[in-house]
């Protein structure tokens, strides 16, 4: 997992089955018991340390769950011809892309997307979502890419509302919001 810049790891030999996470000052505090299983750190401490800033944000900020279940929703009302549910394994947000909205590598079904649209409305952050859910299908900006992609209903203003925060940033190298990523996997596809 990455940890943030603002979260410390605490691993504490006393500590049996608990973990605890909280303020201190300008980080976040996460105590794990030093015996903790490698995959349940994976899955808790991103938990733990999600609930302390949704708090700090008046609860309002969705969960990796809550994104994952949206991924899951979007896949079976847009796209369930293509069988995706199957292919997504996880979804989480990232602090760590600050060129990119998302992610997806189609080779592990994970999608990851920028802490950076937490901000912005449900509609928004759907699009990115389905954005990287098609990229399960297609893993390039294909044509065919653009027309499964073209199925989010909210699609055009989705795409209008990141040209405008791009705009706003006063960022030329911010991504395009058709082209809002990079394919994980090179190919020879790019050109579209
Ligand atoms: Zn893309």
């Amino acid at each position: 997992m990455d940890v943030p810049e603002d979260v410390v790891i605490r691993r504490s030999a006393r500590r049996r089955r608990t973990l605890q996470a909280r303020r201190d000052g300008d980080k976040i505090v996460v105590l794990v018991p030093a015996t903790l299983a490698a995959r349940d750190y994976e899955r808790l401490v991103p938990q733990l340390i999600e609930r302390v800033r949704a708090r700090e944000a008046g609860g309002t900020r969705r969960s990796d769950a809550a994104l994952e279940k949206a991924a899951r929703r979007l896949a079976k009302e847009l796209v369930a011809d293509l069988g995706l549910l199957s292919r997504l394994t996880r979804v989480t947000w990232s602090t760590r892309q600050n060129r990119r909205w998302g992610s997806c590598t189609t080779t592990t079904g994970e999608i990851r997307l920028s802490s950076r649209l937490q901000s912005m409305p449900d509609w928004v952050i759907d699009y990115v979502l389905f954005h990287e859910l098609i990229h399960l299908e297609e893993a390039n900006h294909s044509r065919r890419f653009h027309e499964l992609v073209r199925r989010y209903p909210a699609h055009d203003r989705a795409v209008g509302f990141l040209h405008g925060v791009a705009h706003a940033l006063g960022n030329p190298d911010e991504p395009w919001p058709s082209d809002i990523d990079e394919p994980d996997e090179p190919s020879g596809d790019l050109g579209d």
